[in-house]
């Protein structure tokens, strides 16, 4: 499959399977090959990654190519317009907030937040063309349902052995950096993290999330506990917090951010308030 994509395999691509390509970033893109078409998962941000994704999306030689969007966030569908996809896929739960900036900004971020110099990311409007409801299939791919997050937030399990767990999970740098995990729900990813390791882990090989490396099973399972601490010791922090006195959510944040030895800035402190 790799020979199809030109005479220079490009460094950032890694075949994961036998029909399924991963291009290395953050987010890391993942690409299915089936028979008559090809699906892109999350095609990123950048106009030279828009550039590159076209460029092995031509090499692949296929009519109908399927954007998938795993959930709203701009770093994850920027440029899901622009790698000359046919058909951009999302969950009902999250696609009016790929479609609506303002409003995507508001789910973001809590308040519809205008000052987009604090912005991670911005990413146009994106007009999803076909809304689905998961759990459900997508050709050969299962779309699963991963809610917290985001409450759409979607993944994709590949019949060679692969399962794209979007931002359910995060890698240990991002975890450090970030310090606290961004999760709409924190207690519905608690859930979802406890349905990736039950359920999904077991039944395949290799598990690609958003931000952070390839990983097998094992692997999966240990950061799926790091995460799952690291959320429980926000939990029992805030909850300390309050026990002793009222407090804003703004300076718990910080004693949070504070207490996980976390990069502090404005827009970690918005992120975190969330
Ligand atoms: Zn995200």
């Amino acid at each position: 499959m790799i020979k199809e994509l030109g005479d220079k395999p490009l460094k950032s691509i890694k075949k994961l399977g036998k029909r399924t390509l991963y291009l290395r970033g953050s987010p890391a893109t993942l690409i299915y090959i089936s028979d008559n078409c090809v699906y892109v998962v999350d095609p990123g941000v950048g106009s030279k990654r828009a550039k590159k994704l076209r460029s092995i999306i031509r090499g692949l030689n296929k009519d109908r190519i399927m954007c998938l969007l795993t959930h709203y966030h701009s770093d994850h569908i920027a440029i899901a317009e622009k790698i000359g996809c046919s058909e951009i896929w999302a969950s009902y739960q999250d696609s009016l907030f790929i479609q609506d900036p303002l409003l995507r900004n508001y789910m973001t971020y809590g308040y519809p937040f205008i000052a987009s110099k604090y912005f991670l990311y911005n990413a146009p409007s994106v007009k999803v063309t076909h809304v689905l409801n998961a759990p459900c299939k997508i050709g050969e791919l299962e779309i699963l349902h991963l809610p917290g997050h985001t409450l759409g937030q979607i993944g994709v399990l590949t019949d060679d052995s692969v399962a794209y767990l979007a931002d359910s999970f995060f890698g240990s740098k991002v975890l450090e950096y970030a310090g606290i995990p961004y999760h709409f729900n924190p207690l519905l990813a608690l859930n979802t993290l406890e349905y990736v390791k039950e359920e999904i882990v077991r039944d395949v090989e290799t598990l690609v999330i958003s931000h952070g490396p390839i990983l097998n099973r094992e692997e999966g399972r240990s950061l799926i506990e790091e995460n799952k601490h690291r959320i429980m010791k926000i939990m029992n922090i805030v909850l300390d917090e309050l026990s002793k006195s009222p407090t804003s959510i703004a300076k718990i944040t910080l004693k949070v951010l504070r207490a996980l030895n976390a990069n502090i800035s404005h827009t970690s402190l918005m992120l975190g308030m969330v």
